[in-house]
């Protein structure tokens, strides 16, 4: 890993877009510094103004979760203020029954999207990365509304490790994806199961609201969450998340309480 500092203030929407990324491709990365060992890697995207996410778009996720496949995109959003580093902990906020845990692929917006054909959508798209939508089922599912409650948590979007750019990933509906918890593998899909690719999520959600450079799309998890189980299993402090996709490397949480 290597220093980008001395190039750009940080990585965030004003250096995603094809020109912004094409100057950090033309830099050769043995002239830069290395990074320390053991050093905290933050979320590799910073000033994201939204999260949106796409709830049941695995088709063996919604047979598991026992609703009906979904003939449009189910969109919730979840609070900027829910991402965390890559390895940050995953605290378990006040009143938590039911945490659980979601592998996703993460989509960022490399350039403003509104009203886009899913056809053209690629060109909106700077990369990719693994994302932990973190959902605590209860505030989700038994509080009555919106799911953003159960998705909003302090530390509830962990991503990263970095951030893959497009041109590095040439067919994101073909990766494999999957979640363990505590060394067992829970999750263990492909993307390539997605009900509404990644294209047609980003024309989809264009159409509703415009996407800006450095926002972070959650694309839908595959089967193996917490609450398909039988019985549901749910997060306790002390637990450790260990989640990848196919070419975008490997984050890692640990579970903790509250600090009350
Ligand atoms: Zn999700």
């Amino acid at each position: 890993m290597r220093d980008l500092s001395g190039h750009v203030r940080d990585i965030d929407g004003a250096i995603l877009g094809p020109d912004g990324l094409s100057e950090l491709a033309a830099i050769e990365p043995s002239t830069l510094p290395k990074i320390p060992e053991g050093t905290r890697l933050g979320p590799p995207v910073s000033n994201v103004s939204k999260i949106v996410a796409i709830g049941l778009n695995y088709s063996d996720h919604a047979r598991e979760a026992g609703m009906p496949m979904p003939d449009e995109p189910i969109v919730f959003m979840k609070a900027p203020s829910s991402i965390c580093g890559p390895f940050d902990k995953v605290i378990l906020p006040r009143g938590s029954e039911k945490s659980d845990w979601e592998v996703e692929l993460g989509v960022v917006i490399g350039t403003r999207a509104q009203y886009v054909n899913p056809s053209d959508a690629i060109r909106y798209i700077a990369g990719y990365c693994v994302a932990n939508d973190i959902s605590e089922r209860h505030f989700q599912l038994e509080r009555s509304g919106q799911w953003v409650k159960g998705k909003s948590a302090d530390t509830f979007c962990p991503f990263g490790p970095w951030l893959t750019t497009k041109d590095e990933v040439p067919d994101p509906q073909y990766l494999a994806i999957w979640l363990e918890l505590d060394g067992n593998r829970y999750q263990d899909g492909n993307t390539s199961t997605m009900i509404f690719p990644v294209t047609q999520i980003v024309g989809y959600l264009s159409q509703f609201m415009t996407l800006l450079p450095g926002d972070l799309i959650l694309t839908g998890t595959p089967p193996g969450v917490g609450f398909g189980m039988k019985p549901p299993i749910m997060l306790k402090p002390g637990n450790v998340m260990r989640l990848g996709i196919e070419g975008l490397g490997v984050i890692e949480q640990e579970v903790v309480a509250w600090p009350d």
